[in-house]
């Protein structure tokens, strides 16, 4: 049985002054310490990295943006390039979060483009894939998985897959306190290797972490975390609490 190390991420979103970031960062990095058992990562506003960073440096919470640009450098006006990132102290970028792809409108194409950057660049990918309401009410979950995994992963190599972390965020149930069932979540993590072992092998299938998002709770994370082909947690409002995010740590680290 492979074993997979537990992954818990705080999405912070659009939320938090300056104040605000450099507490909460600094009371998760309290909180976790040294303790590497759990890869923890802390993903603030781009305003707010490089203060997060000093917050966090010296524990063993890592740092990571929301997005990343798809292009290395240029004519980009309002683009973060992973380059910028990496500097600013960043290991992590998300990328194609639902809210990006439904109230964004990013493609499929362009998170292609984007995890392909960001992996160039020496930045660790977390990848958010998930289904809407209508697709699962009309059984389209698995047709979507399929389409959103080909089109992400398409080009890489197998030392990029490396760095590639996968969240498996239903849409509805970001923000939303309807959290899917740990059977529901298991059902398609399991699904989503399935197609990860098909595509690219079992090397890559049984190495990348699958990570849950969508409602995660201190109240829940257990049952969520203890299904086998879940990972680890992408959490957001959650995450904007120190005690909270950190008992979903702890969930992760039993
Ligand atoms: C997210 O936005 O990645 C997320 C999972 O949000 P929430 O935990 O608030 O549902």
């Amino acid at each position: 049985m492979p074993t997979r190390k537990k992954f818990v991420a705080g999405n912070w979103k659009m939320n938090t002054t300056l104040a605000e970031a450099k507490a909460l960062a600094a009371a998760v990095a309290k909180g976790v310490g040294a303790d590497a058992r759990v890869t923890v990562a802390v993903c603030p506003p781009f305003p707010w990295l490089t203060a997060a960073g000093e917050a966090v440096r010296g524990s063993a919470v890592a740092l990571g943006a929301q997005d990343v640009a798809f292009e290395k450098k240029g004519a980009f006006t309002g683009e973060v390039s992973p380059a910028m990132l990496l500097d600013a102290g960043c290991t992590y970028a998300i990328v194609g979060h639902s809210e990006r792809r439904h109230v964004l409108g990013e493609s499929d194409a362009a998170i292609n483009q984007k995890v392909h950057t960001a992996l160039e660049e020496g930045l660790h990918v977390i990848l958010c894939m998930g289904e809407t309401l209508a697709e699962r009410e009309r059984g389209l979950q698995e047709r979507v998985f399929q389409r959103q995994v080909f089109a992400a992963c398409a080009g890489l190599t197998d030392e990029q897959f490396a760095r590639l972390v996968i969240a498996y965020e239903p849409v509805w149930a970001i923000g939303t306190g309807k959290v899917a069932t740990p059977e529901q979540a298991q059902e398609a993590h399991r699904f989503v290797r399935g197609k990860l072992r098909l595509l690219y092998g079992d090397k890559i299938a049984d190495a990348t972490p699958i990570l849950y998002g969508g409602s995660v709770t201190a109240d829940n994370a257990a049952g969520l975390l203890h299904q086998p082909d879940v990972d680890g947690a992408l959490v957001g409002g959650a995450s904007l609490k120190a005690d909270s995010f950190l008992a979903i740590v702890k969930a992760a680290q039993g």
